[in-house]
C-alpha cells in the first residue's frame, strides 16, 4: 500500500480532510511520512538548509546564544534545545564554536525534538560524545533556563486554511475527485481564531492558520520567562502571512503538492505574528522581525568569512564565497528568511535583534 493509497481510504471513510490533516500524514505517518522514511536533506535531497550551506551559520547561532547565557548570569545548569535538528550539522557547528566559552559546555543539557527516527540517528552519530537527549515534545522539557534555536522547524508544522467569504471563512480541504486526490472548499463558518484577520483581508483572500505552532511557543516562552533563556527562531514567512503559501520541493524543484504524498517535502511560510503573539501570552519579550541576511551582518559573519578564507584558495574559497553570499544576499536567502528572538522581558534581546 502507498501513503496515497491510505489517505484515499481516510477520505472514503470520513470525507475530505483538512490541509493540516493532509500535511500531517505526508510528512508524518509512522510508516510511509516524508520526514519519517528519509533523510531529505542535501545535494542529493529535496532541499538545502543554511546550517548545510556552511558552518558559519552555526556557529554565529551558537555564539549569540552564549553571549545571552553570560547575558544573563551563566545559570550553571540550562537546556540547549533544537527543534528539529536535521543532521545535526547546526547543534555540532555551535557545539564548536562555544568550546571556548568558559562553563557554557559544562553547565548544558542538550535537548533535541525530532519526529524522524531517520534523522536521529544521524543526529546521535553527529553528536556523539555530547549526551543528547530526544524528547517526545517540549512540555516534557526540564523546568530550567532554556536556550533554543529552531530553524527551518515551524514551516515543516501543518497548517490550516481558510478562504474568506463574507464575514466567514471556508476552509480548504483534500478530498477525491474521480478517485484522485484534489482540493476542495467547505460551508462558510465562523472562525473565532481569525477574528484579527477580518480587518486586513477581503472576500477571496487566503490565510492560513498552524494551530500547532502556538502551544510550542507558548510552551517554550513560559520555560524562558519562568527561569531565563532565550529562543531563536528561524525561518521563511512574515510577520503575518497572507495567501496559499503551501509548497512541495522534490529533488529541489516545486512539485504539485498532492502528488504522490510522501514522496515529496511540503511546507509553508511562517507566520511570525503568531508565534510572537503565543510568546508574549506567555509572558515573554520579542525581537522585531529581523531579515537573516541583516541579522548575520550584525553578528560578523563577514569577518567570519574573511578568516576563514585566508586559509582556503581555489574551489574550496569559491564555495565560501558562494555560502555567504546564498546565506545574506537579498535576493537569495537573506531577505527571504527571518530571525524571531523570544527572551525574557527584563533583558536586552539577543546580539543582532532589535527590541
Ligand atoms: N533544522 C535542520 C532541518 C530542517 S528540516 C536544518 O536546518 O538543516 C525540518 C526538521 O524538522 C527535520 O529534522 C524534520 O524531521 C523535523 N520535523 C518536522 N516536523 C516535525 C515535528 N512535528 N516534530 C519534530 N520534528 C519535526
Amino acid at each position: 500500500m502507498s501513503l496515497s493509497d491510505h489517505i484515499t481510504a481516510r477520505i472514503r471513510a470520513e470525507g475530505p480532510i483538512s490541509v493540516a490533516d493532509y500535511m500531517a500524514e505526508a510528512l508524518l505517518h509512522p510508516s510511509y511520512g516524508y520526514y519519517t522514511t528519509r533523510d531529505p536533506l542535501g545535494a542529493k535531497g529535496d532541499f538545502t538548509t543554511a546550517p548545510e550551506i556552511s558552518q558559519m551559520f552555526g556557529e554565529l547561532i551558537g555564539l549569540a546564544l552564549a553571549q545571552c547565557w553570560l547575558d544573563q548570569g551563566q545559570p550553571q545548569r540550562f537546556t540547549l534545545a533544537e527543534l528539529g535538528p536535521g543532521r545535526g550539522t547546526l547543534m555540532a557547528d555551535l557545539l564548536r564554536a562555544t568550546k571556548g566559552v568558559p562553563g557554557f559546555h559544562a553547565a548544558m543539557q542538550i535537548a533535541l525534538l525530532e519526529a524522524s527516527p531517520t534523522l536521529r540517528a544521524r543526529q546521535a552519530r553527529q553528536l556523539a560524545g555530547h549526551d543528547p537527549v530526544w524528547y517526545p515534545n517540549i512540555a516534557e522539557l526540564p523546568e530550567q533556563p532554556l536556550f533554543l534555536i529552531a530553524n527551518e522547524f515551524f514551516d515543516a508544522l501543518p497548517v490550516r486554511q481558510f478562504l474568506r467569504d463574507g464575514d466567514g471563512w471556508r476552509e480548504k480541504s483534500v478530498g477525491l475527485q474521480d478517485g484522485t486526490l484534489s482540493f476542495g472548499l467547505g460551508a462558510v463558518a465562523p472562525q473565532p481564531a481569525l477574528a484579527h484577520r477580518l480587518e486586513d483581508t477581503r472576500d477571496g483572500d487566503l490565510v492560513e492558520l498552524c494551530e500547532a505552532a502556538q502551544p510550542m511557543v507558548q510552551t517554550i516562552a513560559s520555560r524562558i520567562a519562568r527561569h531565563g533563556g532565550t529562543a531563536l527562531i528561524v525561518d521563511y514567512g512574515d510577520w503575518r502571512s497572507l495567501g496559499d503559501t503551501l509548497q512541495a520541493l522534490r529533488a529541489h524543484a516545486p512539485s504539485d503538492p498532492l502528488k504522490d504524498p510522501g514522496s515529496a517535502d511540503l511546507t509553508t511560510h511562517v507566520d511570525f505574528e503568531a508565534l510572537a503573539l503565543a510568546a508574549k501570552s506567555a509572558g515573554c519579550a520579542y525581537s522585531r522581525l529581523t531579515p537573516q541576511g541583516v541579522f548575520l551582518e550584525r553578528l560578523g559573519i563577514t569577518d567570519r568569512a574573511q578568516a576563514l578564507a585566508a586559509r582556503l584558495n581555489g574551489d574550496a574559497l569559491q564555495s565560501l564565497i558562494a555560502a555567504h553570499r546564498r546565506l545574506t544576499h537579498p535576493e537569495e536567502m537573506g531577505n527571504l528568511f527571518k530571525i524571531l528572538g523570544i527572551f525574557p522581558e527584563e533583558t536586552a534581546p539577543p546580539p543582532g535583534l532589535n527590541a
